[in-house]
């Protein structure tokens, strides 16, 4: 099958968080099992630079987009065997950031989806099966391929799977801008089309249009139907309920993996991690010049400090955690009242606490390699891909049970000694604070448990291989109800 992922981003070209680590990895496991599967995104600024040499020009064309015509761009780049193609346009994306403002983001990928759609086929010299949506980003591209191709008979074939890692983020916009961008009939200008209540909604419209609709976890994919997690849009997403599922995300196990990243200062393995991960720890600690204590426990978070990640639950209890004989060490960038209040913790508790604001992956390994403990109480989470990776690397998660946590850690079970985590259920920074605490009294005085628990936790299977065998069945069925195959 030929399978064209649509995105704002992919790792490791352009990449703010989860979506850019799916697109990045998912695509070269269905390449391994036999399909065609490439990548179409943005030519960002960083691409150009990064990749100047590595770029080939294909063609070039103008582009209608309201009463502007726009130059388009096509070029190619091969990653590692990968074919990416980007779409390029100094205007909209000759910028040192992914996302600028949201109105200005609404027209730069009202001209993206405009763009990928006018060079498929021919321009690309590759026409999919099917379109692969990733967020809010590419969720008018369905809407597109039928107002202005299919009914023209082109493109008849093409089909639309929309993958849904963020609800919350839906593209939401001014009728009349959006219908002159698109050039839309007013037969779309309808709640049954794609506006709702009253305006355009990109996500909404991907949902409604799309032939199959997932989200990154079968439990995200249940709490989407209600209206504590469904933003809105959970009327119409159970109505549509036959078309939506949930498919895990996985993590790239080849680039995450301890007994082989060289970004850590020891390598380990699941069968021998104590000395490696030891060491790690101590050279982080030696690196933020915190105390370099083994026996201290030590908490990393790595996140956007944005609200869904539960950091006014954090911010609640940070004091009343820092009385515990822990170090804490908090690395992410977003809201600047959440850098601020960090910042401010950190600075009330020199010896034991360190905000780290900026983006830095590889950093970002060093800790998932040095932490005893990783904390993610997210107030909703798709997936998250986060708590994988510290797992893999013999990181204790303390999650809330929700959406894709529920699916990815066992929480520690107390009878039994078992877990690879730990978990909480209610949004309740005083739960968060108690789990910490239980979190810390294994840590100290059950060893046994607790090196069983990080063994199972590096043993979890969070490879791509179940999942793409799940995208790989629903483009299939896709494909079969075109041919009306049995
Ligand atoms: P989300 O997609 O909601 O941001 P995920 O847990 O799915 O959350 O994915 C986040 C990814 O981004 C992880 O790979 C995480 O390590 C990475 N990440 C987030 N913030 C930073 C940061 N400040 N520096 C480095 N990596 C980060």
């Amino acid at each position: 099958m030929k399978i064209l992922f649509v995105s704002s981003e992919m790792n490791p070209l352009a990449a703010t968080g989860g979506l850019g680590d799916v697109v990045g990895s998912l695509p070269r496991v269905l390449r391994q099992k036999g399909h065609d599967a490439r990548v179409v995104l943005p030519l960002y600024r960083q691409i150009k630079q990064d990749y100047l040499e590595d770029l080939t020009f294909m063609r070039w064309a103008m582009i209608k987009l309201g009463w502007r015509t726009m130059y388009s761009g096509l070029f190619r780049l091969d990653l590692d065997g990968l074919p990416v193609y980007l779409i390029d346009n100094e205007f909209y994306f000759g910028h040192d950031n992914l996302y600028i403002d949201y109105s200005f983001d609404i027209e730069r990928f009202s001209f993206f989806q405009r763009a990928v759609l006018e060079t498929l086929g021919d321009e690309m010299d590759f026409e999919p099966d099917i379109l692969h949506l990733n967020d809010w980003q590419t969720g008018m591209i369905p809407v597109i391929l039928e107002a202005h191709y299919k009914s023209k008979d082109y493109h008849k074939n093409v089909n639309c799977v929309m993958t849904i890692h963020n609800l919350k983020y839906q593209g939401i916009h001014g009728r009349e801008q959006i219908q002159d961008l698109f050039d839309l009939s007013d037969d779309y200008m309808s709640e049954g089309g794609i506006l709702k209540d009253g305006v355009p909604n990109f996500l909404k419209t991907g949902i409604q249009y799309s032939n199959r609709v997932t989200t990154v976890s079968p439990n995200y994919a249940k709490e989407i139907m209600t209206d504590y997690f469904g933003e809105g849009l959970n009327g119409l997403l159970a109505a549509q309920g036959w078309k939506v599922s949930g498919i895990l995300n996985g993590i790239d196990t080849e680039s995450y993996n301890p007994e082989t990243d060289a970004e850590i200062k020891t390598n380990y393995s699941p069968n021998a991690w104590k000395r490696g991960k030891g060491s790690c720890k101590k050279a982080l600690q030696a690196e933020l010049s915190l105390a370099q204590d083994a026996k201290t426990p030590l908490f990393v978070m790595v996140t956007r400090l944005v609200e869904q990640k539960g950091l006014d639950l954090l911010l609640h209890i940070v004091d009343e955690l820092l009385e515990e004989n822990v170090q804490l060490v908090v690395l992410g960038t977003g809201n600047q009242e959440y850098e601020r209040r960090l910042a401010e913790a950190a600075g009330r508790h020199p010896d034991k606490m360190r905000a780290l604001i900026k983006f830095d992956g590889k950093l970002a390994r060093r800790m998932y390699s040095a932490g005893d403990l990783y904390l993610m109480p997210s107030l909703f989470e798709p997936c998250g891909l986060s708590q994988m990776i510290a797992m893999r690397y013999g990181t204790l998660p303390i999650v809330r049970q929700t959406g894709g946590l529920a699916d990815t850690v066992q929480a520690y079970d107390k009878f039994n000694n078992t877990g690879t985590g730990f978990g909480f259920l209610n949004i309740n920074a005083h739960e968060l604070l108690y789990t910490a605490k239980e979190a810390i009294s294994v840590y100290n005085s059950r060893p046994d448990a607790w090196n069983n628990m990080v063994q199972a936790a590096m043993l979890s299977d969070f490879s791509w291989d179940k999942s793409a065998d799940e995208y790989i069945k629903l483009y299939e069925d896709i494909v079969k109800e075109t041919y009306q195959i049995d």
